[in-house]
């Protein structure tokens, strides 16, 4: 039975009075599975409560970060002692030394810096990567978000190795004129773009495992590849692990393939987990890289907030927390999640695609596998639509687009998972019938 939803159409009705579409982040605003986005009143653990007090399996996790689950007591218990102390000084504090030990340890970073979203992060790598080059192309993937950084809303151009249009307005040509837009999986792609234009090129960016079209996981030593492309033209792999980082796996993405591989990136992003659901993301790299950046360098960046102590402080408690018994506990409870999901969509006859890296994952309505961003764009939208809202119905808060990871928390127990598994074959026989009759 639908769920109540008056007082979230209500307050939807006020905030789109005063904010764009009502909503501070698009997808938000459920543009792609219509109806009424819910307002949020608390959380705890793997469940959220809406202002019309209704309960949801929370599968969206602030889209990343809450890995330990909502309101964890002692990511709680640290902030409230951090903000105690005062919020923020615009001088250097003990937190962020130690949060960045933290990252330092865990990842193949040696220097690193803080900012307050993935976007900065982004945006601020490739500024520094233009800078310690001394080039000016940036290469990127269909399909991989970077956060809304001005050169990388792009679209590829008329052919391969052309360079690439702006993805949105707003976004001047001379943006993009000088990214090159390629599609993920596709080595012939980069080996040509890199020949005819690899001593112009700065660096690459990709996502360590693509999230942001859903899961796309990079195939076999793509990523050890593009490394090693990187390098063989001198110019920098900038892995973005804004969504992958300390997620996918305790070191992200790169505990996954090039610690086992046995390559580095040269600069790494990262946000989401790292802020325990507060503002604070970074990028990190190599020592000699990493120097072009002022004070030590010439590179310029900087941030009022950034390194925050509040931040900061949840950012490392959540690390400190995020053990291998965590990873171990998300790993199971996603193929329980990925299995059940199969099975309830194999049997109301959907075609679909689950596909994972690390203890990532998100379904695919379409007939696997994705390898990119045309493979993904093939998606029945409109049963995925029926889908999420009997879901919702169902009591789970699924990602609000088929393009989207779901995303589990170490709080995500049996109870949770239970509620899953029973809301999936009856929205799997609406999305099949949403299917039937779009045909
Ligand atoms: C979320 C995300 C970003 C942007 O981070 P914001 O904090 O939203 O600006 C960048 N890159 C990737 C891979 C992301 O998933």
């Amino acid at each position: 039975m639908p769920a109540p939803t008056d007082a979230s159409a209500a307050l939807f009705a006020r905030a789109r009075a005063v904010t764009p579409g009502g909503v501070n982040s698009p997808v938000r605003a459920f543009d792609a599975v219509g109806g009424t986005p819910r307002f949020i009143r608390s959380a705890r653990g793997a469940w959220l409560t809406d202002v019309d007090g209704n309960d949801y399996v929370d599968l969206i996790c602030s889209w990343g970060p809450m890995l330990l689950g909502h309101a964890h007591p002692e990511v709680q218990a640290a902030v409230q002692a951090a903000v105690a102390c005062g919020s923020s000084y615009g001088t250097p504090t003990e937190p962020e030394v130690e949060l960045a030990e933290e990252i330092v340890a865990r990842t193949p970073v040696e220097r690193v810096r803080f900012v307050s979203s993935g976007t900065e992060a982004t945006m601020s790598a490739i500024r520094l990567a233009r800078g310690a080059t001394g080039r000016d192309v940036v290469v990127k993937f269909a399909g991989c978000y970077h956060g809304h950084v001005d050169s990388l809303l792009a679209s590829a151009g008329s052919g391969l190795a052309t360079f690439a249009v702006p993805g949105t307005p707003g976004v001047p040509e001379s943006s993009t004129a000088l990214t090159l837009v390629l599609p993920y999986n596709d080595r012939a792609a980069v080996e040509k773009a890199f020949a005819d234009h690899g001593d112009r090129i700065a660096c690459l960016v990709t996502e360590a495992a693509p999230g942001n079209m859903g899961m796309v996981p990079p195939e076999p030593g793509f990523n050890a590849f593009l490394a090693e492309t990187c390098r063989a033209h001198g110019a920098l792999f900038v892995s973005d692990e804004v969504m992958t980082g300390f997620r996918a796996s305790r070191t992200g993405q790169w505990g996954l393939d090039g610690a086992v591989e046995g390559w580095v990136p040269d600069l790494v992003t990262f946000g989401k987990v790292m802020g325990g659901g507060f503002p604070a993301a970074a990028f990190g790299g190599r020592a000699d890289l990493m120097a072009h950046l002022a004070p030590e360098g010439r590179v310029y960046q900087a941030g009022t907030l950034s390194g925050n102590p509040v931040a900061t402080t949840a950012g490392l408690t959540t690390l400190r927390l995020a053990t291998d018994e965590v990873y171990d506990h998300l790993t199971r409870a996603g193929d329980t999640v990925k299995a059940a999901v199969g099975e309830a969509l194999n049997a109301a006859g959907v075609p679909h695609t689950v596909q994972s890296s690390g203890t990532m994952f998100s379904v695919f309505f379409t007939e696997g596998p994705v390898r990119d961003f045309e493979d993904a764009s093939r998606q029945d939208v409109a049963a995925y639509a029926a889908f999420f809202h009997a879901m919702l119905d169902g009591g789970v808060h699924l990602p609000p687009s088929a393009y989207e990871g779901w995303f589990l928390s170490a709080a995500h127990d049996d109870r949770a998972i239970g509620t899953v598994l029973d809301a999936l074959p009856a929205a799997a026989r609406a999305a099949a019938a949403a299917s039937e009759d779009a045909r």
